[in-house]
């Protein structure tokens, strides 16, 4: 079943295309013996919003940090595109990957043109940055993206936290823009706005992400935002997928499955097997 479902995902048009991230029994112990990954398998399609929904506790935050090398894999494999994640290829594959947080991160103190442009840190050499002498070119990039995520001119030298926490999304969103990645994790994006704005920052997000062509891996617990938002739904519970579907087979009975541990209908299937819908 496992098998199917990732054949699935990672066709179009009848052809086999080759997933953009893909995770092969995944597994994260910590020291402490905490199984966070406990064999997670998922190919995810290049320019999916894939909405990884879970529980607090489900390894939802783990699984995000597989993906930039902030988390070791104990076992398992993570690929992006064709390049297996190794202490070789990690810069590399960082290079290609921009994250959003739910607490935002931003340099409360700094500009919104800095926290944007903090964004490009590994990329320009350190006197530029301590000096704050960008190229133009990023400069201009800045600019533009800011402008993408709905703020205006006047914001650009307002320090971020004189912003409003959508506003502060608003410029981790534009930080995350500015190099074009690939990939995008977004680890509870909204978790800290009210759900109006909520809404607004995750459209945002679904269509900045869809007009560059980027893979999004975006971890909520909200389900109705999972099933508004999601091209495909990856439910965590206790490190394991129990359900892996587009939003509109995330029905009651999935949603027991993930947080009430409600067992599926089906007895031939197994605990740790999830529903593939
Ligand atoms: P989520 O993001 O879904 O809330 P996490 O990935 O943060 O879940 O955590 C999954 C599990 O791993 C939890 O039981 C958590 O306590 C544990 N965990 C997370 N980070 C660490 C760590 N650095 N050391 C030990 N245990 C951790
Ligand atoms: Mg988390």
């Amino acid at each position: 079943m496992l098998g199917a479902a990732i054949t699935c995902a990672a066709r179009s048009n009848g052809r086999e295309v080759q997933p953009h991230l893909s995770f092969r029994d995944v597994r994260k112990v910590y020291p402490d013996g905490v199984a966070a990954l406990d064999g997670v398998s998922a190919d995810v399609p290049r320019g999916q919003f894939c909405v990884v929904l879970g529980p607090s506790g489900s390894g939802k935050t783990t699984l995000l940090r597989v993906v930039n090398g902030l988390t070791q894999l104990t076992s398992g494999e993570m690929r992006l595109g064709d390049l297996p994640l190794t202490p070789a290829t990690l810069r590399a594959i960082r290079r290609r990957v921009a994250m959003v947080h739910q607490l935002f991160s931003l340099i409360e103190r700094a500009s919104v043109a800095a926290n944007v442009l903090s964004g490009a840190i590994a990329e320009v050499p350190f006197w530029r940055v301590a000096l704050g002498w960008y190229p133009k070119a990023l400069r201009e990039r800045a600019c533009e993206v800011i402008a993408r995520v709905g703020l205006d001119q006047i914001h650009l030298k307002r320090r971020a936290s004189a912003l409003s926490g959508g506003q502060q999304q608003r410029v981790g969103i534009a930080r995350a823009l500015l190099l074009r990645p690939e990939v995008i994790l977004a680890d509870e994006p909204v978790a800290s706005l009210d759900p109006a704005i909520s809404r607004d920052i995750l459209g945002l997000l679904r269509e900045a992400a869809r007009e560059q062509g980027a893979t999004v891996l975006c971890s909520l617990h909200q389900t109705d935002l999972a099933r508004e938002f999601a091209d495909r739904i990856i439910g965590m519970r206790k490190g394991r997928v129990v359900f892996d579907g587009p939003p509109h087979l995330f029905d009651a009975r999935a949603e027991s499955a993930l947080y009430e541990g409600l067992m599926p209908v089906n007895k031939a299937q197994s605990k740790q097997e999830p529903i593939h819908a």
